[in-house]
């Protein structure tokens, strides 16, 4: 049995009357770029999150830069991440100017680890630090409460990267209504997916809202007048309209991926040498990816590609191994919990079309693999 990691097309076939017609509604009113879709649906994603404010953008790495623009990072500022990213989130710190700081993972979730971040603020150059990004990595919300009591008792900004979480909660609340800022990918392959390049900021902060409309679009006060200098970080009309038609899906979506999610820790249960995703209490976990962990890793990612299963490695070499970032002057051994994650995490296919017989079919192979 065939099981992709993801099922663009299969999502689709399901709901393609709808997605035509919102194309074509876009092409029958020439608004190629932002125009009404990308208007409608900034209220629709603002309004999903709980957030006063939705400012669509080109791609999630538009969207962590122009928050951190928002937030007056710049040169001579340091901003703390983790190394267990996608490197967009350290580009976006570059981007501005600024350096970015790493700190350790907790290795239960994989997110940024508010102990390791109030060390790293008291120690040596921690007065540099004017920013933390915590990622939602994987669709699990980071620790929130203590990074903003940290990042409050400092006075530094935080920006959520929650282009893996779409929806996803931490005690209740929706992602977004922690940090200054909250940034959205809609990358083809993320929870909600364009069918192209996408990005959102949400926030509900009215002037910053204001200001990063402003920068997205050249800092154009009137047509060609500008304030000060901005970027071209548009999203295009047929984005917005795609986005629109997929949003009223996106509960069920999440709701199915939740349950195949139960399915696998029910189905792989209690297999020793296999760590399944831990689901924090305090989290609504919308499981962008599941990931498991394994010391033969290697080994059962290939066993699973002869049973025609498609896994991935998010992410199989951490940003401070990166040559783009050896001069940044980490070493190994800095980050233990990233680097561990890094050797051993495998994602297995999860997709809100997947079938419940699929995922069976993945878990009895994974069951296999182990038996041996
Ligand atoms: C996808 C992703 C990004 C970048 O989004 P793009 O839309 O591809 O630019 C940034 N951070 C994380 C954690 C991501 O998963």
């Amino acid at each position: 049995m065939k099981v992709p990691l993801a099922d663009l097309h299969g999502q689709y076939m399901k709901i393609k009357p709808e997605i035509d017609a919102a194309i074509q509604g876009v092409i029958a009113s020439s608004q190629f770029i932002l125009g009404k879709a990308v208007l409608d649906f900034e209220s629709a994603f603002a309004k999903a999150h709980g957030m006063r404010h939705c400012i669509a953008v080109g791609s999630g790495t538009d969207a962590l830069h122009a928050a951190l623009w928002g937030a007056g990072i710049g040169p001579g500022d340091a901003v703390v991440t983790t190394p267990f990213t996608f490197i967009a989130t350290v580009e976006a710190i570059l981007l501005c100017g600024a350096r970015p700081v790493f700190v350790d993972i907790d290795p239960r979730t994989f997110n940024l680890d508010p102990v390791k971040l109030g060390a790293l603020l008291s120690a040596p150059g921690g007065d540099k630090i004017r920013g933390a990004l915590p990622i939602h990595l994987y669709g699990q919300a980071a620790d929130m409460d203590p990074i903003m009591k940290i990042a409050s008792a400092r006075g530094i900004h935080v920006i959520e990267d929650a282009c893996q979480a779409h929806l996803a909660k931490y005690k209740g609340k929706t992602v977004g209504n922690f940090g200054e800022t909250a940034c959205f990918s809609f990358y083809p392959g993320k929870n909600l997916g364009a069918y192209g390049e996408g990005g959102a900021i949400t926030t509900n902060d009215d002037v910053l809202a204001a200001k990063l409309r402003q920068f997205r679009d050249h800092v154009q006060v009137e047509k060609y007048k500008h304030a000060f200098s901005g970027h071209n970080y548009r999203m295009d009309g047929i984005q917005g309209a795609v986005l629109g038609a997929k949003l009223p899906h996106l509960q069920e979506w999440t709701a199915r991926r939740r349950s195949i999610a139960a399915k696998y820790h029910v189905q792989l249960g209690g297999i020793s040498g296999l760590t399944l995703p831990f689901e924090s209490p305090e989290s609504f976990h919308v499981y962008h990816l599941f990931v498991v962990t394994t010391e033969r890793r290697d080994a059962l990612q290939s066993f699973l590609a002869g049973r025609e299963i498609s896994t991935a490695i998010a992410y199989p070499i951490p940003l401070h191994f990166q040559e783009a970032y050896r001069y940044l002057g980490y070493k190994a051994g800095d980050f233990p919990a990233c680097e561990q994650a890094s050797k051993q995490c495998l994602a297995m296919p999860m997709f809100a079309e997947m079938s419940d017989e699929q995922v069976s079919f993945v878990s009895e192979s994974v069951r296999m693999f182990f038996r041996d």
